[in-house]
């Protein structure tokens, strides 16, 4: 979607509030299997002193696997949207992009902030116990037969600490 400035530029203290909807095509990343809906952004452009800023928030409810488990669940992401709009961008800063005459391409500034934000790690839950390296089992639900087998040093140092 493309958002059009006519009326904030060059009006100090205006704003321009906005709705808008991320296209997820193309948003694939190895730990998300599905988005639920499309990602919704609220926010607005705002005229500060001269110079262009939006703000906003975009929601996300995705379908994840957890990266130690494996195991599918729901996870609602909040991204903080940033932006400062520009004549000129030198492409160092990924907080700038630029205006085209009066118009914005808001589909690519959503996308931006969103990638950016994207965690590296995708847990079920932050304690996540994961799989037992020997069995398998998913050691949320339960401890695995494996415990038993302990390394014969930590058998020795037990044997001391019960005495
Ligand atoms: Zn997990
Ligand atoms: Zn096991």
């Amino acid at each position: 979607m493309r958002l059009n400035l006519r009326e904030i530029i060059g009006n100090p203290g205006a704003a321009l509030p906005f709705e808008a909807e991320l296209d997820t095509d193309g948003l694939d990343f190895p730990a998300v299997r599905a988005y639920v809906g499309k990602p919704r952004a609220v926010g607005r452009v705002t005229n500060e002193a001269g110079v262009l800023k939006l703000t906003g928030e975009l929601t996300a409810d995705m379908l994840c696997v957890c990266d130690r488990c494996g195991t599918e669940f729901d996870s609602r992401k909040t991204t903080a949207l940033h932006a400062t709009l520009v004549d000129e961008d030198d492409g160092e800063n990924p907080e700038l992009f630029l205006l085209e005459g009066t118009e914005i391409d808001l589909d690519e500034i959503l996308r931006t902030n969103f990638v950016l934000d994207m965690e590296s790690k995708f847990l079920c839950r932050e304690d996540c116990k994961g799989l037992c390296p020997r069995c398998g089992k998913n050691l949320n639900l339960g401890p695995c037969g494996c415990g038993k087998e302990i390394d014969p040093r930590f058998a020795v140092l037990e044997q001391l600490l019960d005495k």
